[in-house]
């Protein structure tokens, strides 16, 4: 067997340990003389699978006991429509557009009311963070949404904004229990766990109880209402029940690492490694301003495209999977979420030196 050095931006590198033990009870759960696939989402076994899941993120989170937490399907792009038709009682929402993924949640409520763009950083192709300690925020919003950490363009929100009381949303998706949160601070955090919690198919919502109310917007369709999930704790129909089985697994491996304080620590050292080589680096530069830069997401360039590509066709050969940038920015990214060994970036940027000593 063997395995590279994976630096997709998502679906992600797991922790090893965690798809070992899926493997080991892949044809007999626990006894149960099936695998979780197999399983009746009503059974005693999956009940336990998905209370322990929720009982252990709650604990890592430190969520509190006046917020919900939903395991949903249907993507991160879900919410996009779900949190307006749930939310959205005075029709009006304003949107802070700091890359792709808050423009198509922007793009998105602006079908079902007033979504109004208060911030964004388009003009600087979403390479830093719009100042929001004093934005314009509509008296009649229902809440302010912000995507926290950019996926495709390697920024995050190091302060969150001024919601002047409003509701703060976050979809969270690249930075999920990369380091601690303060909870209590947002109405609804959610994200898609296909970068830094489990497999494709699964999105958590953590949402404060207040916010979950029969009152959705005309035609909402039941799925896609917060509260059936809420009143049937994630089983109305049945769930993503494997992607759960795993998430709990992972949240199990973040608790024996120390939880989210030392998730952080071991993400910061691992950046470093990586944002200190590019800031001295005569051939790679990173592209981001550097107070907003992303722990979870690295972009870099050389500034000449045929070599960016030869770079990635290089570093493939080597073993380093998935470098290449977004299609809609070029260049090169290396995702490095919670189960990126700090080994994988020490190699990574080894091989940068060695392509640096060669193209420069
Ligand atoms: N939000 C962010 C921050 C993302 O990175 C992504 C996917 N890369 C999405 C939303 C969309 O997620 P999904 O494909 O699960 O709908």
């Amino acid at each position: 067997m063997s395995r590279v050095f994976n630096f997709s931006a998502g679906p992600a590198v797991l922790p090893e340990e965690v798809l070992k033990e899926a493997a080991a009870e892949m044809l007999d759960y626990n006894g149960t003389g099936m695998s979780v696939m197999e399983m009746s989402h009503r059974s005693k076994a999956y009940q336990e699978i998905i209370q322990t899941a929720e009982k252990d993120l709650r604990d890592l989170m430190n969520i509190p006991d006046n917020y919900k937490v939903l395991f949903l399907q249907g993507g991160a792009s879900q919410q996009f429509a779900m949190i307006p038709m749930n939310l959205m009682k005075n029709k009006v929402a304003d949107y802070i557009i700091t890359g792709q993924w808050a423009k198509k949640a922007f793009k998105e409520a602006q079908m079902y009311g007033k979504a109004r763009a208060v911030a964004s950083s388009e003009d600087k192709t979403f390479s830093y963070i719009p100042d929001c300690s004093d934005l314009d925020i509509d008296d009649d919003a229902d809440y302010v949404y912000i995507c926290e950490n950019n996926t495709i363009y390697g920024t995050k929100f190091k302060t969150l904004p001024n919601t002047k009381g409003k509701t703060l949303v976050a979809d969270v998706s690249s930075c999920f229990l990369s380091e601690p949160v303060d909870v209590s601070k947002y109405g609804v955090i959610y994200g898609g766990v296909q970068k830094n919690v489990g497999p494709a198919g699964v999105v958590i919502v953590i949402i404060r109880e207040d916010l979950i109310t029969e009152d959705t917007l005309d035609g909402t369709p039941t799925m896609l209402k917060y509260k059936i999930h809420a009143d049937n704790d994630s089983l109305y129909n049945t769930p993503p029940a494997y992607g759960i089985y795993i998430c709990g697994k992972v949240f199990k491996w973040l608790k024996k690492m120390g939880g989210l304080g030392a998730m952080k620590e071991h993400n910061e050292k691992k950046a470093a490694i990586l944002y200190d080589y590019l800031d001295q680096s005569k051939l790679f530069k990173g592209t981001v301003v550097k107070e907003d830069r992303s722990l979870m997401n690295v972009p870099f360039v050389t500034g000449d495209e045929e070599l960016d590509a030869k770079f990635v066709k290089e570093a493939k050969a080597a073993g380093f999977e998935n470098l290449k940038g977004h299609r809609s920015v070029g260049g090169m990214r290396a995702s490095i979420y919670n189960a990126m060994p700090i080994e994988g970036v020490e190699k990574l940027v080894d091989f940068m030196k060695k392509f640096e000593a060669e193209n420069v």
